[in-house]
């Protein structure tokens, strides 16, 4: 049986003899499938097997055997920059790796198509550590492990001026129930994450944060970079080097 899915290369390994296990995410979720010869013809599939590149894959699930085959991919989207800007290279590194080691119990049809255009957005665009956050927020909401942003965790009020978050507890707590390790976060920090649930682009974050002062946003993208490590208890391969690639600037 041949069938046809969209799909993001995530990554590739080396299989038996000449061919390759490729791993792609899918909007039914993710597969791997060998690559028949891969390593040797390189003109069936074009180099178009990198990172994060958005195809339309071509399997085969042969009558014997459980494997899946990877019968050809046609482009439909390959990400430029990453080849000639360093610092998007390591972002891609680092979202393919998330993608690959992380996952939500079940991705919706939505989440899938976020992900791709988000991959497209950041192709186009100059980036920062803004971004980063974004895909570590949006990313833990795809995966259900979104911080609790509207009622302390403790009491169930609704604080309206002081807020306190715990990472451990994964949300706000008020003022009367804060513990010793939960981080104090200005309105407008709150205000932030509570508009990224439902912000989609990052044109629209970009609009979000202009009314944000810098120092918020870095208190913000630690705090959530140290939830992201927290919640999914991994880190990935490829954090330190993309950390130090945005400290040279
Ligand atoms: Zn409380």
């Amino acid at each position: 049986m041949i069938f046809t899915l969209p799909a993001l290369i995530l990554d590739k390994s080396q299989a038996k003899e000449i061919d390759l296990l490729v791993y792609l995410l899918t909007p039914k979720g993710k597969i791997c499938a060998v690559a028949k010869g891969a390593q040797k013809s390189k003109k069936r599939f074009l180099n178009l097997l990198e990172d994060l590149t958005y195809v339309r894959a071509h399997l085969r699930k042969p009558q014997k055997g459980k494997g899946l085959i990877l019968e050809g991919v046609d482009l439909i989207y390959l990400p430029e920059s990453p080849r000639r800007d360093l610092k998007k290279f390591y972002f891609f590194s680092y979202i393919a790796e998330t993608l690959t080691y992380t996952y939500p119990p079940f991705l919706r049809g939505e989440d899938f198509l976020f992900i791709v255009r988000f991959i497209e957005e950041l192709d186009r665009s100059e980036i920062s550590m803004q971004e980063k956050f974004f895909w570590d927020f949006k990313w833990l909401q795809i995966c259900g492990l979104k911080p609790h942003l509207e009622r302390c965790l403790s009491c169930g009020d609704s604080p309206r001026k002081i807020f306190y978050f715990s990472i451990p507890r994964g949300g706000i707590l008020c003022h009367n129930c804060k513990e010793d390790s939960a981080k104090y976060l200005t309105f407008n920090q709150i205000d932030l994450l509570r508009k990224v649930v439902r912000i989609k682009t990052l044109e629209d974050l970009r609009e979000a944060m202009s009314r944000v002062t810098l120092e918020e946003i870095k208190g913000v993208s630690s705090l959530m970079k140290q939830f992201f490590l927290f919640h999914f208890n991994w880190e990935p391969k490829s954090l330190k080097v993309m950390e130090e690639s945005y400290a040279l600037g």
